[in-house]
């Protein structure tokens, strides 16, 4: 057993909010904090004038309301200081101390697919193994030097701005030379120009910025604001870029001069960044649309700036507004109008040289006592590649990210296993709020290993394809941009050498969630989860069951219905009555007729359900009941709501039931009456075969005998908890292996008595089709599973199955679920869900 479920790398926004949610999760977790203190970002970049250049209210937690309501933010643009004790306030709140270990570096983590853990070694000398890893070691924590030749000669003290001394540093009366003149550069130099006897800047590249018009916050504002919170945060959620910005939904190039003049004052009069580059639709799209906010922008340096040279040198030109992240200061250009502020321009005159006095460049000599750099960061991958990951087969993931990153979602990437990323390159991370883009990692990540950890799964893992496909997208989104366009950090151009890959994504945090969401709801499309029954893996996560579940497993309880295997099955037949009544009617279809085809072993009745006049396809249905119990007429009401559900025409087949006909009889008739429907009914539209519990292992055995006998050509292949094996050794039977969960493993093996009673047939591939030597080549599979159900990990394992053969499998958990709900239609509310799903996924693969 592995020491720990999850490793934590680093405890800034990211690492704090996972130990929170993983923990409360029920899992054991630790975080490894290379610095003293918890906050990351916040803990690191002291230097003066750091501050957030989002606001307070956007750029804090927001899964705690309590939290919420609690904290009071000072200014709209929180500094250094008070974003830290935010944080630190948030750890003792939630009591978080105990798993976060700080002063300890991780240096290596490796994976052993053997045990299928990762081996986590930090500098301290010690080993903890975990079964998942969470790398939250933060986008801008891997800090950046020039490597100026002379630097070490230089006989003052040096700086980098995100790794200021805590005690402070006091630059009066000294000469100070700053390099870098992005976000950070821009709100240091400031500070140090109110105490420096002299101040010279150096910039390669002029930037951007915007005033902020930071300001205390207005308790009645607060007041105010704090009752429409969760809605707020809402709209953040779906919104751009973590905060919901009020834009004029119009284009900047078909706005009037005037017009266009009048919203640009008023955001640039309000301050920020976000509100300014999304007033218009296209400001990020289209260089013209951009370059209306650019001017702008210019005007106003010009306007600040008393030395039309400087002014001008301080003019960007060289990329468009937005397309780096767009600085923001309330005193930044005035400052050049200081007698001891110096702007160098390095882009003409490059820096050659520190000498033990101060800076050269070629065209001059600066005498400095002190150097500030504030060059910023190797953006999104650094901090992982100076920590030697390996991953399936000791692959080094600097090695796998040698030509630039690749990650599915941002989240996870191939060949290695159980490790996930908060904000990784592809997510929308550092193109947002990233308080916003942390928590919905979190939650994500959270959700995922929760999953694999209550079912049985061992290994999580991105595959290469649905990586690939991906990466693709976000090259795509951001080059219908102009992203692309500007030598930033986000293509990793601050870095000599680092491939130049555009890593974040630019489609949207909203856009983003929903696709994460859906993935999550296909049961982790694009990974391959690996189930192993090995004992003793499981990490039990209690999962409740759904009340109206609850209620008819009440109802059967105080009736005191037998168990299954206690009857015969003509009682158990019988018995069935009393459920159909509880289920009561179907929706009403415009056509129901009964037919009878004709079989090889005689004739099959089957009821054709017709919602509308031209259906798009049909489906042939096979009800469940262990291939004992059932008929049409019982399964009427859930066949009738998977008709109107999908639009299309539904054939219900009543086969041959056991014991009186046993195994091949009922998948004999289940694919004769496929074939006739084939030829006989579906008139050459898709047709697509369905079915529940024992009628999911018929639909299962039907595409797999169609792909044997070639044909009839299946469009889906729809297994709601199907049985597709024989084997009852497993976790879901032991787990449910008891009455009140409508199906128990004595019932199972009853089941299976009656319909094989020689056992060597039970693992005949069309008795158990997870036993197939080939999977490829079946038809798309809809495969949904219950939670409280013995069929669950068999459903599982057929999914996995059908993935492992590059067949598209989507997957549907419902995880409050009992065996049986999708017939109890009227009673549990998740049966008309479920059917909505199933008929989209249908009316999908009937093309429409
Ligand atoms: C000056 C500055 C201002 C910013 N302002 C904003 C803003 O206004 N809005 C916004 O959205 N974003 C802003 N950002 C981006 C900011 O980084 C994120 O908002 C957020 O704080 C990131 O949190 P994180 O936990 O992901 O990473 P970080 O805060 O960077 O935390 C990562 C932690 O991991 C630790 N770590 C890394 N490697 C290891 C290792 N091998 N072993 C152990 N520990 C390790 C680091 O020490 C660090 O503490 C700003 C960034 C900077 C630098």
């Amino acid at each position: 057993m592995a020491d720990l479920d999850v490793v934590v790398v680093g405890a800034g926004f990211a690492g704090i909010y996972a130990v929170h949610a993983l923990r409360s999760a029920g899992l054991t977790v630790r975080a490894f904090e290379a610095g003293s203190g918890i906050g990351g970002t916040w803990f690191w970049n002291c230097y003066p004038g750091a501050r957030c250049d989002v606001e307070s209210k956007d750029y804090s937690y927001s899964f705690s309301p309590e939290l919420e309501q609690e904290w009071s933010w000072s200014e709209r643009y929180p500094a250094q200081p008070e974003v830290l004790r935010y944080l630190n306030h948030v750890a003792d709140r939630f009591g978080l101390w105990p798993d976060i270990q700080l002063d300890t570096r991780v240096i290596a983590a490796i994976w052993d697919g053997e045990t299928a853990e990762w081996t986590v070694r930090t500098d301290d000398r010690a080993e903890r193994t975990a079964r998942f890893c969470v790398m939250a070691a933060g986008c801008l924590s891997a800090y950046q030097v020039p490597a100026f030749r002379g630097l070490d000669s230089f006989r003052g003290p040096w700086y980098h701005t995100s790794r200021w001394p805590r005690e402070g540093v006091d630059f009066t009366g000294l000469r100070v030379g700053l390099v870098g003149t992005g976000s950070t550069g821009i709100q240091v130099a400031p500070e140090i120009a109110e105490v420096a006897e002299r101040l010279y800047v150096f910039q390669r590249t002029a930037n951007f910025a915007v005033p902020n018009r930071n300001a205390p916050v207005d308790p009645e504002f607060e007041r105010v604001f704090k009752t429409g919170y969760r809605e707020y945060r809402e709209q953040a959620r779906a919104s751009l870029l973590g905060v919901p910005v009020a834009g004029t939904g119009r284009s900047a190039r078909a706005e009037p001069p005037d017009e266009l003049q009048r919203t640009y004052i008023e955001r640039w009069q309000a301050g920020g960044g976000m509100p300014f580059l999304g007033a218009y639709t296209d400001v990020l799209i289209d260089r013209a649309a951009n370059d209306t906010v650019a001017e702008f922008i210019r005007e106003r340096i010009r306007e600040t700036v008393r030395d039309p040279a400087v002014a001008e040198l301080l003019c960007p030109t060289t990329y468009p507004v937005g397309a780096k992240r767009l600085c923001q200061s309330d005193d930044y250009f005035a400052m050049y109008n200081r007698p001891n502020v110096t702007l160098v321009d390095v882009r003409s005159d490059p820096i050659e040289e520190v000498t033990p006095d101060g800076l050269r460049t070629a065209d001059g000599f600066y005498a400095l006592d002190a150097i500030v750099f504030a060059t910023g960061f190797d953006a999104m991958t650094g901090a992982l590649a100076r920590i030697d990951i390996r991953g399936t087969d000791g692959l080094p993931l600097t090695e796998k990210w040698a030509a630039g990153p690749r990650a599915y979602l941002g989240v996870a990437t191939a060949g290695f296993p159980n490790m996930f990323m908060v904000t990784g390159p592809g997510s929308p991370s550092v193109l947002s709020n990233m308080v916003v883009s942390i928590e919905q990692h979190v939650e994500w990540i959270t959700d995922c290993i929760e999953h694999a950890v209550s079912h049985e799964y061992t290994c999580v893992e991105a595959t290469s394809e649905a990586e690939k496909a991906w990466g693709e997208h976000v090259i795509e989104v951001a080059y219908s941009t102009l992203f692309p366009m500007a030598d930033s950090w986000y293509v990793g151009a601050n870095i000599p050498g680092k491939p130049r890959v555009f890593a974040p994504y630019i489609g949207g945090v909203g856009t983003y969630r929903a696709r994460c969401d859906e993935v999550a709801l296909a049961g982790y499309e694009g990974f391959v989860l690996t189930v192993s029954l090995a004992e003793g893996r499981r990490l039990a996560v209690s999962v409740s069951v759904n009340p109206q579940a609850q209620e008819v497993l009440d109802g059967r309880a105080a009736a005191g219905v037998p168990p299954t295997w206690e009857q015969t099955p003509e009682e158990v037949r019988a018995g069935f009555a009393p459920v159909k009544a509880m289920i009561g009617p179907g929706p009403a279809v415009a056509s129901v007729r009964d037919i009878i085809i004709p079989g090889k072993a005689g004739e099959i009745p089957a009821r054709v359900y017709s919602p509308a006049p031209d259906s798009p396809g049909t489906v042939v249905y096979y009800h469940g009941g262990g291939w004992v119990l059932g008929s049409v007429d019982d399964w009427d009401a859930c066949v009738r709501t998977l008709a109107v559900a999908a639009g299309c025409d539904v054939v219900s087949i009543d086969y041959r039931l056991a014991p009186e006909h046993v195994f091949p009889a009922a998948t004999d008739d289940a694919y004769d009456a496929l074939v006739w429907v084939a030829s006989s009914l579906a008139g050459g539209r898709p047709l697509v075969v369905a079915g529940d519990s024992a009628g999911g292992n018929l639909a299962a055995v039907s595409a797999l005998r169609a792909r044997d006998s070639s044909g009839p050509a299946l469009a889906l292949q729809v297994l709601i908890y199907p049985v597709t094996d024989h084997d009852l050794d497993r976790e879901s039977y032991r787990q449910y292996d008891g009455r009140e969960f409508i199906l128990n493993k004595a019932d199972m093996a009853w089941f299976w008595d009656h319909y094989t009673p020689d056992p060597a047939a039970r693992s005949n591939p069309y008795a158990s089709p997870l036993r197939a030597s080939d999977m490829s080549g079946l038809p798309p599979a809809f495969v949904l599973t219950a939670e409280h159900d013995p069929l669950r990990d068999e459903g599982y394992a057929f999914a996995d199955r059908l993935r492992a053969a590059r067949v598209p499998v989507e997957h549907r958990h419902y995880g409050s679920q009992i065996h049986g709900f999708f017939t109890m239609v009227n009673v549990i509310d998740d049966a008309d869900k479920a059917a909505a799903e199933l008929g989209a996924a249908i009316r999908a693969a009937m093309g429409g």
